[in-house]
């Protein structure tokens, strides 16, 4: 089997190529290093089966020849982290829409296999607990940065079923609930690396808001295990399938357990979200995946609970920070 990884280089593409290459398929990455890393593909440079290219995916002619070379093509390139889509609504509704237009456009030409992460946030601010596939989405106003990542990434699923539907290729789209694990960087502003990079260094610790919003975090090998397996699926076309687990924690309960597990002397800081983000920055106050749906197609159930998941993201960073490969923690 040969696959492309666009975004191959960044945290989650990485761990996929690493999975697809344990399992001996050809591996071809695409990634502009806009928000990945060399780093997190240095370890699979010297296998015979991996592929690199650093370029964007709006490069018509290398993704043509990409496309038509690979079998499948999991398209992961995207403005990912609330830090960067505050900051860049352009750029990440450009990215977001505009790359998957390309990837389907180009897929259409021979009916290739077309896996789109989407994301958690298309739920936008439903407060009805657990979220299901076929549930409404809730968006805010246009004047808020944030909900333009969710409706780009809303437009990247209504595409990809719309491509199915109308011209029969194959797609699948997995919608994933907030996926961590080693590697992830906190540079965008997700708040596990943040958190633990804080512990390790002894900075005080950022909660923000009241730290009562919750999260559930998936281990980044539960994600792409399911990827890799809903992929695979014939019965998924033009399907959406949430990947996450349905252990909840506040971000308050999160910062301590870290600094805990790090026996950290930090502070846990309170910040408020203005300060943080931008005025009138919205949060969702909690998140929680129904996995019937991906239950009933792969037998899907999260392997790795959260203070497993926490133990290697801890060890991750401590080895960066020994070798400086981590970057600062976000300044608030
Ligand atoms: N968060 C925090 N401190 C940080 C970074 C994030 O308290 O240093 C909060 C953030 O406001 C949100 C939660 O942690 O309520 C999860 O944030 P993240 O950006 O990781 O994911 P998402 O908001 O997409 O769920």
């Amino acid at each position: 089997m040969k696959a492309l990884i666009t975004g191959g280089a960044g945290f989650i593409g990485s761990h996929l190529a690493e999975k697809l290459l344990s399992r001996g398929d050809e591996v071809h990455i695409i990634d502009d290093l806009s928000t990945g890393t060399i780093a997190n593909i240095q370890h699979l440079k010297s296998s015979p089966l991996f592929h690199y290219h650093i370029d964007t995916i709006t490069n018509q002619r290398l993704m043509t020849e990409l496309v038509d070379l690979c079998d499948i093509t999991y398209h992961l390139a995207a403005a990912v982290g609330v830090r960067l889509i505050v900051e860049s609504p352009v750029r990440t509704m450009e990215t977001n829409i505009r790359g998957t237009e390309i990837v389907l456009a180009l897929a259409e030409r021979k009916r290739k296999r077309v896996l789109i992460t989407s994301t958690s946030e298309v739920y936008g601010k439903r407060e009805h607990i657990p979220f299901r596939e076929d549930d409404d989405l809730i968006m805010g106003p246009t004047s808020k940065g944030r909900w333009s990542y969710a409706c780009s990434k809303a437009i990247d699923e209504f595409l990809a079923i719309a491509y199915w539907k109308e011209k029969k290729v194959p797609t699948v789209i997995v919608r994933l609930f907030n996926t961590v694990g080693p590697r992830q960087t906190g540079r965008y502003g997700m708040v596990i690396p943040n958190l633990v990079t804080q512990a390790l260094t002894g900075e005080d610790m950022t909660v923000f808001g009241d730290g009562l919003q919750a999260r559930c975090f998936t281990h980044v090998s539960d994600s792409v295990n399911s990827i890799v397996q809903i992929a695979a699926h014939p019965n998924a076309n033009g399907e959406v399938y949430n990947i996450g687990t349905q252990e909840e924690i506040t971000i308050l309960d999160l910062a301590r357990r870290i600094k805990l597990l790090t026996d950290s002397d930090s502070k846990i800081v309170f910040v408020p979200y203005e300060k943080a983000y931008e005025e009138g920055f919205e949060d969702m106050m909690r998140r929680v995946p129904d996995l019937t749906k991906a239950h009933k197609l792969i037998g899907y159930r999260p392997r790795v609970a959260l203070d497993e998941t926490l133990r290697s993201i801890i060890e991750d960073i401590r080895l960066r920070l020994l070798y400086q490969r981590t970057p600062e923690p976000i300044s608030t």
